[in-house]
């Protein structure tokens, strides 16, 4: 860990830095601010919750810092608008006391305003893929002063099906300008693209790609059916912090928050049908600690940084080993201890058996007591796993430890003021 004093930045940024409380670097700036600051392109292969916006942002500010704010000189693209409006809160806080101004743009909201604001001085563009295409085809903006190009997640950008609109977005560059490339697992396409865009990078590369190791992981053996009193049971009888419950569609995601709604829990839902200013709601309110529990699709699994996050529900199993590791990333941030609890259904012990090969170790099963498990018989029963003695009782890992510890029942009179 360094002081950031000694990074050879301006005292504007370095008052910045103080005033939102970070005192040494975290690994990944340490490397990267001093390499980016030379110019060289970086690939930084690391986890979210590790600090790489601030990594990426700082080497920006300083970069730019005496800009003439003719042109924008930073391009910052980022997979969803939620991590594109938290990326832009860090530019805002870390910049305040220099000229600089940033503006995010990104579908699902008017892109009227979007234009008027691109009109005025901005510096460094924090975008989504698909809306800066638009603006780049219609001329609303260009980009031929680009400096510095960041792709933040950009492996999430691959999942989510944005590589041929970057691939395009690319060719509005100019030819020379420093790129960097974040992400927390590198599957080939990225590591083609990093082949296209970089110029002799410097690979920085943060711990194994792996979940935080403050994390701990349970599977819930069990069928499809008994979803519902599971989670009804496991939220009745678990003291926890903040809970993000993640689903695999968008009418599941409903459906569950119906059902907890129902249930008088403080709940609130984000998915991909709904208007950018719900998914605003949902998100701030969540982390305001408004609501105790978010259900979501994956959608707020990637780089979304909600630091008292101590329990991620799959209630669905993720679809790849990388989501898994997205979703479980929630919690467990900044060192603080989390865990990650999975609904099994028979057919996803092929699923189990890849996450365990990442994870480097065997996920413990647990079984609900007092849960009626009817004849399900396709996973070994509770008393045989008890004589295997990995049966656990379920008050052993009641979590009473942290500060924002509560039982369901005790939150259970606060209605949410407003529904999505
Ligand atoms: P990120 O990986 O960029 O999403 O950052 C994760 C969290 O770490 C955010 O809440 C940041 O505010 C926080 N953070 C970033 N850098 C530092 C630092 N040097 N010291 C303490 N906290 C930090």
């Amino acid at each position: 860990m360094t002081s950031f004093n000694e990074l050879n930045i301006s005292s504007r940024i370095l008052d910045a830095i103080e005033s939102v409380g970070y005192e040494t670097t975290t690994p990944i700036q340490e490397r990267t601010i001093p390499v980016a600051l030379k110019g060289r392109d970086v690939l930084g292969l690391a986890q979210t919750g590790t600090g790489k916006t601030a990594a990426f942002t700082i080497p920006i500010l300083q970069k730019l810092i005496n800009s003439d704010g003719q042109s924008i000189k930073a391009l910052i693209i980022a997979p969803t608008r939620e991590l594109a409006d938290q990326i832009n809160e860090t530019v805002q806080q870390l910049s305040k006391y220099t000229k600089l101004k940033s503006l995010t743009v990104y579908g699902g909201v008017n892109k009227k305003p979007e234009v008027t604001r691109l009109q005025r001085r901005v510096d460094i563009l924090i975008a989504c893929p698909g809306r800066l295409l638009d603006h780049l085809k219609e001329k609303s903006l260009h980009l031929n002063d680009l400096e510095m190009l960041v792709l933040d997640e950009a492996d999430t950008m691959f999942d989510m099906g944005f590589l041929p609109d970057i691939t395009k977005i690319l060719t509005y560059l100019p030819k020379k300008h420093q790129s960097l490339l974040f992400a927390a697992t590198m599957p080939k396409p990225i590591k083609q693209l990093t082949d296209k865009i970089f110029d002799s990078p410097e690979t920085i590369q943060i711990g194994t790609i792996k979940p935080a190791q403050t994390v701990s992981h349970h599977l819930y053996p069990i069928n499809e059916k008994m979803k519902k009193d599971a989670l009804l049971k496991i939220l009745n009888s678990t003291a926890t912090g903040q809970i993000l419950i993640f689903t695999r569609t968008k009418f599941r995601t409903k459906k569950v928050f119906a059902d907890l709604d129902k249930n008088n829990f403080r709940v609130v839902a984000l998915q991909g049908n709904m208007s950018q200013n719900k998914r605003m709601q949902s998100m701030n309110g969540f982390k305001q600690g408004k609501y105790d529990i978010l259900v979501a699709t994956d959608i707020a699994s990637r780089g979304i940084d909600v630091s008292n996050v101590t329990h991620v529900i799959n209630y669905d199993m993720p679809t790849t080993v990388d989501t898994y590791i997205h979703r479980i990333g929630r919690t467990g941030r900044a060192s603080k201890e989390g865990e990650a609890y999975t609904f099994m259904l028979p057919e996803d012990s092929g699923m189990v058996k890849r996450i365990e090969k990442v994870l480097g170790e065997n996920i413990e099963k647990r079984f609900l007591e007092d849960f009626n498990y009817g004849d399900m018989k396709v996973f070994d029963s509770p008393k045989q796993l008890h004589k295997s003695n990995r049966f656990k009782k379920q008050t052993n890992y009641k979590k009473t430890s942290t500060k924002h510890s509560r039982t369901r029942n005790q939150s259970k009179n606060h209605r949410p003021s407003s529904k999505n």
